[in-house]
C-alpha cells in the first residue's frame, strides 16, 4: 500500500491511497480541494493518470477538499463515495457524475482497498474521515475536525501510518490578523484542531503498529513546522516513528 498528497491546507486538499495485489493497482482519491488544471498537473508529477483512479472519496464539502472532486469525476468518469449530508450540500454539482453514497460504520470495498469512514465533530452538513486497508497494512486519515471523541479513537486503533492534522498554534491564532468570528470558528468545538488536541490525540491513540505519521493542513498563518514538530516530539519521542509534515504547495511524494 502507498499514499502520497497533492497538497494540504485550507488552500486545497486531495491525498492518493494505492494497493496492489498482483497485476492489479487500485489508486483512490481522497478530496480533491485543486481545480481541474491544477489537480491534473499535481497528479502527473505523482506519475498517476486520472483514468487510472478506480474512485474519489470525500469527507465533507468545504471548498478545500470539495472543490475539484466533480469536475475531475465527470471529466475522467470516476465514481464518488460521499456522505447523504455533504452529496445534498453540493447536489447541483453532482450532475452526470456516479455517486455512492456512504455513511459511518460502513465500510466498503473499492478494488484492493477496504475503506471504512467515521464520523467527526466539524461545522459541515455530515462529515466523516477515513482509513484504508489493502488487509495488510492500515492508513488513518484525520484532518478537519473540532475535538477528540472516543470514536475517532477508535476508528483510528492500530494504524500504521497515519495523516492527522496540526492545524493551528492557538497563541498565534490568538494573536493573528483573523476577525474574532473566524478565530472562534477555528479554535471552536467544530473547526480544526490546535497543536496541542492533535498530540493529545496522538497520546491516546493505539499506537503499537504506527510506523509514519504525517501532519497536515497545517494553518499558513496561524503555525509553523517547528511548532508542529514540537509537539509531535513531545508525544512520540525520539522513537522509530518517521514524521513528515505535508505541503501546501506539494503535499508529500509517494511513501509505504
Ligand atoms: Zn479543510
Ligand atoms: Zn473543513
Amino acid at each position: 500500500m502507498r499514499f502520497a498528497s497533492l497538497g494540504s491546507g485550507s488552500e486545497g486538499n486531495a491525498l492518493l491511497i494505492s494497493a496492489t495485489s498482483g497485476i492489479t493497482e487500485t489508486q483512490v482519491m481522497l478530496d480533491c480541494g485543486f481545480g481541474l488544471r491544477e489537480a491534473e498537473s499535481r497528479l502527473s508529477h505523482l506519475h498517476v493518470d486520472p483514468k487510472q483512479l478506480s474512485g474519489i472519496i470525500v469527507t465533507h464539502e468545504h471548498q478545500d477538499h470539495v472543490g475539484g472532486v466533480f469536475r475531475l469525476a465527470r471529466r475522467h468518469k470516476i465514481p464518488v463515495w460521499i456522505t447523504q449530508g455533504t452529496l445534498e450540500a453540493v447536489r447541483d454539482e453532482a450532475a452526470g457524475v456516479t455517486v455512492h453514497i456512504c455513511r459511518d460504520g460502513e465500510s466498503f470495498v473499492i478494488g484492493d482497498l477496504e475503506i471504512q469512514p467515521y464520523t467527526v465533530p466539524h461545522d459541515a452538513r455530515e462529515p466523516v474521515q477515513y482509513t484504508a486497508t489493502d488487509g495488510i497494512s492500515k492508513l488513518g486519515v484525520l484532518t478537519d475536525v473540532g475535538h477528540s471523541t472516543p470514536h475517532l479513537v477508535d476508528a483510528l486503533r492500530g494504524c500504521d501510518a497515519l495523516v492527522l492534522e496540526f492545524n493551528h498554534d492557538t497563541d498565534m491564532l490568538a494573536q493573528s490578523v483573523y476577525p474574532p468570528w473566524l478565530k472562534a470558528r477555528i479554535g471552536g468545538q467544530m473547526g480544526h484542531l490546535s497543536n496541542q488536541q492533535s498530540a493529545e490525540i496522538l497520546q491516546s491513540l493505539d499506537r503499537n503498529r504506527l510506523k509514519r505519521l504525517i501532519a497536515g493542513h497545517l494553518s499558513q498563518k496561524n503555525n509553523s513546522p517547528d511548532k508542529v514538530r514540537s509537539a509531535i516530539h513531545g508525544v512520540l519521542g525520539d522513537g522509530d516513528v518517521e514524521v513528515v509534515i505535508a505541503d501546501q504547495a506539494s503535499g508529500f511524494g509517494w511513501m509505504a
